[in-house]
């Protein structure tokens, strides 16, 4: 019979791992610790495997070899670049609004060396850090002031806050809407300390609900833009216009969370239309607020813009301090807004714009060229074909909206475990160095090229994919 020596005899030490070629460059890289930690932990999955599977003990260079992967696994960035396929141009869970090169520069800047971010340099004296912005967003916009802070949920919960303490906001039923990330309107409001009064139904609010819920106790009319949803077919909302002029005859401000905000009207380059945070002022709104990161195209922001009075109370309110914006977004954001001076153009200098206003042609040429490369990648087991697509906005605007689009679909041979091979294709580009984002419907995985930018990067990486062959079970 053949006694093997118990398996910690077997498995080198930690000190001959650390010598070895392997280990020592490991600890060049990473430092002793790091070294020493990951080695042990690769010493004792190697302990747990081997009492299973009662192999062999690791040379001391596979087990060097096992540390620094691990290492260099978990050293790996986690807020990673990805290939956005998934055709919704602002996708949340993406990071939405991706930068021009100006507004990177700047923000690059702001982060290299100190700035005069809250400093007149003129005088010498301290200065207000949303004053970078203010003139920019009061030009953009024909409001009277401006206030930045962090994102708009912020700027909705800093205005109610503000204006609504302990008294009635009074919303439309059709309003109290939700947005992804636990955004809900009456949570907010109950945060901000606002009571909330519903008024109307869910589908019709008239001018007289708004009447008659104005009492003593009004602090506000807010209107919420219905970003992600259409009420459609028995409706009635009054118009901004009328709601501004009831709140002026009442002496209470109104509120309008336009979300998305556009600043510039999307009919001059061919997109549906979506309101305008110059027109909600202009049609009497008192106070708007909107992100940056939507439709504007800029940093996370959340901008509160209108009466003077009012945004000198906001901008006062201690929770200001708290949600205010951090100086990399912020020089990001200024060099945004220049870029609307010149609407002219914006469809190419704004990345968000661009992916909005490409041509459904240059998408089909760009799919016709990816085809084969990806037909090749992905094997016989799959057919590969051009594919028209529906983009979307994201993040609220214009819900209902498609962009016609194209792109790929990839649909596996077989119809036989169909969907679990579609779910480990998926995984297979998820899995690739830059992952590769698309989605399955009907039956395949498509991929919408209306975001891809960088066909090289993603041509580049495709012999990296690594598809199960198998035939399915
Ligand atoms: C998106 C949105 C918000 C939240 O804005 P964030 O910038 O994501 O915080 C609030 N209200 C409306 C109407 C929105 O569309």
């Amino acid at each position: 019979m053949n006694e093997s020596p118990p398996l910690s005899q077997r498995l080198p030490s930690v000190d001959a791992i650390l010598r070895s070629a392997t280990g020592s460059l490991a600890v060049v890289r990473y430092g002793h610790g790091a070294t020493v930690n990951a080695i042990r932990r690769v010493l004792d999955a190697a302990r747990q495997g081997a009492r299973a599977a009662a192999i062999g003990g690791p040379d001391k260079e596979a087990v060097a070899k096992a540390a620094l992967d691990l290492i260099e696994r978990e050293d790996m960035p986690s807020v990673r670049r990805v290939f956005n396929l998934t055709g919704t141009v602002l996708h949340t869970n993406l990071g939405r609004a991706v930068l021009p090169e100006t507004a990177i520069e700047a923000a690059v800047q702001a982060m290299r060396q100190p700035i005069a971010l809250e400093f007149d340099v003129a005088t010498g004296k301290r200065g207000e850090r949303d004053d970078h912005v203010r003139g920019l967003v009061c030009e953009l916009t024909g409001a009277e002031d401006a206030c930045i802070v962090n994102n708009n949920a912020g700027a909705v919960l800093l205005v109610l806050n503000t204006l609504s303490p302990g008294r009635d906001a009074i919303v439309s039923r059709g309003e109290l809407i939700e947005i992804g990330g636990a955004f809900r309107l009456p949570d907010i409001m109950a945060r901000a300390g606002a009571r909330l009064v519903e008024i109307g139904t869910t589908n019709r609010t008239h001018l007289r609900d708004y009447e008659a819920a104005l009492g003593d106790g009004a602090g506000m009319i807010l209107k919420a833009h219905t970003s992600n949803y259409l009420i459609q077919g028995f409706t009635k909302s009054v118009p901004p216009a009328e709601l501004s002029a009831l709140a002026r005859a009442r002496n209470v401000p109104f509120v309008h969370d336009l979300g998305s905000g556009a600043l510039s009207d999307l009919k001059r380059y061919g997109l549906r239309p979506e309101p305008t945070v110059r027109e909600s002022l202009a049609e009497g709104a008192d106070i708007v607020t909107f992100s940056g990161d939507k439709l504007l195209g800029g940093p996370q922001a959340g901008l509160i813009a209108g009466r003077k009075d009012l945004i000198a109370r906001i901008a006062k309110n201690p929770m200001k301090r708290a949600l205010r914006m951090d100086k990399i977004r912020l020089a990001a954001l200024e060099a945004i807004l220049k870029l609307y001076r010149d609407p002219d153009r914006l469809s190419e200098t704004l990345p968000t714009l661009r992916f909005l206003v490409r041509p459904a042609e240059e998408m089909a040429a760009l799919a016709a060229r990816l085809r084969d490369p990806l037909a090749a990648a992905v094997g016989e087991g799959y057919a590969v074909d051009v594919a028209e697509c529906a983009s979307q906005i994201g993040s609220g605007a214009l819900p209902l909206e498609v962009l016609s689009s194209a792109g790929i679909a990839i649909t596996p041979a077989a119809r036989k475990g169909a969907g679990t091979q579609l779910e480990a294709l998926a995984a297979a580009f998820r899995a690739l160095p830059v992952p590769v984002i698309g989605h399955i419907k009907d039956g395949a995985l498509r991929f919408d090229l209306r975001c891809l930018d960088d066909e090289t990067g993603f041509l580049g990486q495709l012999s990296r994919l690594h598809v199960d062959r198998r035939p399915p079970e």
